[in-house]
């Protein structure tokens, strides 16, 4: 009896002490535009990790592109009580009813990787935008290009001093892909190249687009022309390489090689570069984005301030929560495998 009796004691002690620490109770509501997305695909596993880590339940739901889905989905998570959302919207430009859902319930929203723009931000109190300045990963896309160019002068193919390139672009309207694009280019000019577009599309972020609109461009201006290609993001720089192969290029031969660089660094493409298929690529930090995303709902769903010290992300304008960009060259890539 007395042996019971010292168990049970163990037992509600134990019990006690994890409750004491225990872990927050609150429920997050996520919706990601679409689980099909590479990217977006490390974000959520991000989430869920951090969740685990802070104890408190996470849902996550495919808005499988579509708008009206997803906003169906919020009015769903708020049906069922939610203490806070987590939106990574099918159409930035469509977030305000969104913030307005989460404003009457007085509910915490995050917005994640598609930025709603100023006014819906600043409509709100309990809003947040955690992403990355897409002008850097333009940037750093393009200097990578630029730095090739300046020590293989055999890329100049047709010795203009020009960089003839072939721009993919992200799906319309994301400010990633208006970014990048801008900026990508910028950076090549600003490095002390003429440069010379033989072609841009969208391929919608999407592997297999990129693929079909890369053998277009090569059909259209030639191979030979190529000098570069600058993807906004890895998938699509992936499917670039499916259209060089396919013509036996960047596959080894040396005077078959054409600089390919992407954004992201997801693991096909840090697998690609250990190939010697890819050139480079921009290190967007999944990681950091899911988990930052995850505290600061946690935080302010349990109703307490969200600050640099209790997410443990530097905060700018009490809202934006700003993940940084790194280049990704044959140098560092293997710091970035995991
Ligand atoms: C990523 C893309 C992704 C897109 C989704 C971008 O930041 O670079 O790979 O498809 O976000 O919104
Ligand atoms: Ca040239």
């Amino acid at each position: 009896m007395k042996k019971f009796a010292v168990l049970l004691a163990a037992v509600v002690l134990a019990v006690f002490a994890v409750s004491a620490f225990a872990a927050t109770d609150v429920l997050v509501g996520a919706c990601i535009y679409k689980f099909d997305d590479t990217f977006m695909t490390g974000v959520r596993n991000a989430m869920r990790a951090e969740m685990e880590k802070q104890g408190g339940e996470l849902e996550i739901v495919d808005s499988q592109n579509r708008q009206p889905t997803q906003n169906d989905q919020v009015d769903a998570y708020i049906s069922k009580g939610a203490n806070a959302l987590i939106v990574n919207p099918v159409d930035r430009t469509a977030a305000q009813p969104l913030m307005e859902k989460a404003k009457a319930e007085g509910l915490p929203i995050v917005f994640v990787n598609r930025e709603p723009y100023a006014e819906v931000m600043n409509a709100y109190g309990k809003i947040w935008y955690v992403g990355a300045k897409a002008e850097e990963s333009g940037t750093q896309s393009g200097q990578i290009i630029a730095d090739y160019f300046k020590t293989h002068p055999e890329a100049d193919k047709n010795k203009d001093k020009k960089i003839q390139y072939i721009m993919l672009r992200g799906e319309q309207g994301h400010q990633d892909a208006t970014l990048r694009t801008e900026y990508s280019t910028k950076a090549m000019k600003d490095a002390g190249f003429e440069i010379v577009e033989l072609g841009s599309d969208t391929a919608n972020w999407d592997k297999v687009q990129a693929t079909d609109k890369m053998k277009g461009f090569i059909s259209a201006v030639g191979i030979d022309n190529i000098e570069a290609v600058l993807a906004n993001n890895d998938d699509m720089a992936l499917g670039a390489i499916e259209a060089l192969k396919a013509e036996g290029y960047n596959m080894g031969d040396k005077s078959k090689y054409i600089p390919v660089v992407g954004v992201d660094a997801t693991a096909p493409a840090l697998e690609a570069m250990s190939k010697g298929e890819m050139l480079g690529t921009v290190l967007n930090d999944a990681d950091n984005q899911g988990f930052a995303a995850v505290r600061v709902a946690v935080v302010a769903a349990e109703g307490k301030s969200v600050t640099e010290k209790s997410i443990g992300y530097k905060i700018t304008d009490g809202k934006y929560i700003w993940i940084p960009y790194r280049p990704v060259t044959v140098e560092n890539y293997k710091n970035y495998m995991k």
